[in-house]
């Protein structure tokens, strides 16, 4: 079961797609759902007028590893996601997992219960004999990228800056870690780092929808530290040897991209700054999976933090979130034209 082979069998990129329900507002609206799923394809019904101002339906088809239906439950999206990437996170791997879309598609619905499911996961593992004899522990951290720089959500927002080592590791200066021992502590550091997400004049959902928020699970190898070889202070993580990893990212909302012309300077820079780090994260994804040995990482503070989850054994899932509803036709076709663009 545990045999090697089958692990590394494991895709390197996975593009899956969900569709949520309608939402109230939207039925009360009485629009139309004009998103169709049949098995990994999906279907976009998309409404236009001619010049004589008669309407006909476009259809758009697009094929995907894996497209999720508005019954899919939160559980089977993490079966189909993460679950299978879960053994390799022993083997050295480093795992991304992308949430991606337009505000309101659902995200963070999607996002917040697949942390916690892998870290149940992860603890039963970590519980066996072969590995508890390895001194293998689990960490965990939550930061927040908001106009390109870091924050750290679970130590009161304190700003963080990125270092990268010789060896070419990323080192977020003074990001906090936690040792995760049982599932709760995790729940609670989701709420409390979700808590302190960027929230600013104009309300919570609206400001969140403006940054990247990454939760990442990292096991290392205990080593004991001789008190006199102890590192420079600069750098707080707890020591011992990186096994494997796994980021959350719950991305910021794909719309925010193109708040390049806003009449507010703030939402101006902010707006570019996304635009460009979701194109760099394409970018990197579409050069991993064409094996090429230069992967443009540095084209977004976004994609510099993600270095070493871009490099070597790495495994990347990119779950494309839509809404269904007329309206959101044209966010759900940018969203779908992405996903396309990276699988
Ligand atoms: P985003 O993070 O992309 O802005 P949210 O995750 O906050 O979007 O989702 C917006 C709303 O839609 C929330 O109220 C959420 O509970 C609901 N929602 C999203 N996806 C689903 C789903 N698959 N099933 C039921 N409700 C959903
Ligand atoms: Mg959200």
């Amino acid at each position: 079961k545990e045999s090697s082979g089958r692990e590394n069998s494991v895709a390197k990129i996975k593009v899956v797609v969900r569709k949520r329900p309608l939402n109230k507002k939207e039925t009360a609206r009485k629009e139309d759902d004009i998103v169709t799923v049949s098995d990994n394809s999906l279907t976009v019904h998309e409404t236009k007028l001619k010049v004589d101002l008669t309407a006909y339906v476009e259809k758009h088809e697009f094929c995907f590893d894996a497209v999720l239906g508005e019954h899919v439950s939160n559980d089977e999206v993490y079966r189909v996601t993460i679950e299978p990437i879960i053994p390799t996170i022993f083997q050295r791997t480093k795992a991304t997992c992308f949430a991606y879309g337009q505000t309101g598609s659902g995200k963070t619905f999607t996002m917040k219960p697949l942390p916690i499911r892998a870290v149940q996961d992860l603890l039963r593992r970590l519980n066996q004999p072969v590995y508890r004899d390895q001194k293998l522990k689990l960490w965990l951290s939550y930061f927040e990228i908001y106009g390109g720089k870091l924050y750290d959500l679970l130590s009161e927002r304190k700003k963080l800056c990125m270092r990268e080592d010789g060896r070419q590791q990323v080192c977020i200066v003074g990001l906090q870690e936690y040792e995760v021992s049982d599932v709760q502590i995790v729940k609670d550091f989701i709420d409390k780092g979700s808590a302190s997400r960027s929230t600013g004049s104009t309300g919570a959902n609206e400001e969140s929808s403006r940054s990247h928020a990454i939760l990442q699970l990292v096991i290392k190898k205990h080593v004991e530290v001789k008190e006199t070889r102890r590192n420079n202070n600069d750098s707080n993580e707890p020591k011992g040897k990186v096994v494997g990893k796994i980021s959350f990212i719950d991305l910021a909302g794909s719309e925010r991209g193109a708040d390049t012309t806003d009449n507010d300077r703030q939402t101006r820079m902010e707006g570019a700054e996304i635009n460009k780090s979701l194109l760099a994260l394409k970018e990197c994804i579409r050069a991993l999976d064409n094996d090429q040995l230069h992967i443009p990482f540095r084209g977004s503070k976004l994609t510099e933090v993600l270095r070493d989850s871009f490099v070597g054994n790495s495994r990347t899932v990119m779950i494309s979130c839509i809404s269904p509803n007329e309206g959101s036709c044209e966010h759900t076709l940018n969203t779908l034209r992405y996903a396309d663009r990276v699988k």
